[in-house]
């Protein structure tokens, strides 16, 4: 988690939640060990085998992650033509990239202007666009985000740390099962001269959800 930048404000959202669980308690949780009991037992009959269950982690871990979902940006802000193809169709625009979304779900990408702000919540339960953002973030699966970010969206993004204009239309997207969203954040001023991978540094998830935006200052995660 990022420190500062309103993180107490951001308390009621359920951010605080992950670092309090980690730092203090001392057992695992009783979800973890429910899973690994689940595991064990799986394991033991012969039903699952650890390899695959280690390689699927990995691929979470370190494969999949917001990471794609910045060189997706980059590419976007630095090729107009990409970028107009992966507004129209992202699904299909993702693959010159290498990535794919699974076939029963669809992307949509939806762009940051100086007049209107993009803001995404899964309203139901916890629908993230997995492919290019990897797992979400506690405060995203939490239900004071999921509810009050379709109440109050400026508010929410108040405690983010991100003040918008009045005139600024902030549009609230709800991901479900078939569709998922990625925010394209505006490109920085003062980045004209940087590179693909230089940009693709800057672009932090949290822009790609649409609760902050991206800077100079780069918050990589
Ligand atoms: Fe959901």
């Amino acid at each position: 988690m990022r420190s500062g930048n309103g993180a107490e404000g951001r308390a009621g959202l359920g951010v605080m939640e992950e670092g309090v669980e980690h730092d203090h308690q001392e057992l695992p949780s009783d979800p973890t060990l429910r899973v690994m009991a689940l595991e064990s037992l799986l394991v033991e009959k012969g039903f699952v085998d650890p390899a695959a269950l280690d390689a699927l982690i990995d691929t979470y871990e370190h494969k999949i992650g917001p990471r794609n979902g910045a060189r997706i940006v980059a590419r976007a802000w630095v090729d107009p033509e990409f970028k107009k193809r992966l507004l129209a169709d992202a699904g299909a625009a993702i693959t010159e990239l290498g990535y794919a979304c699974e076939s029963r779900e669809h992307l949509m990408v939806i762009e940051n202007t100086p007049e209107r702000h993009n803001l995404v919540v899964c309203t139901l339960c916890s629908c993230y666009p997995w492919p290019v953002l990897g797992l979400p973030p506690v405060w995203y699966k939490s239900a004071p985000y999921r509810s009050r970010a379709v109440i109050d969206p400026r508010g929410v993004l108040r405690e983010f740390g991100l003040e918008l204009d009045e005139a600024v239309e902030i549009r609230v997207w709800d991901s479900n099962s078939e569709m998922r969203y990625l925010v394209l954040p505006q490109r920085p001023e003062g980045s004209e001269n940087m590179t693909e991978d230089e940009l693709a540094a800057l672009v932090c998830r949290d822009a790609m959800i649409g609760t902050a935006k991206v800077t100079l200052r780069g918050a990589a995660r």
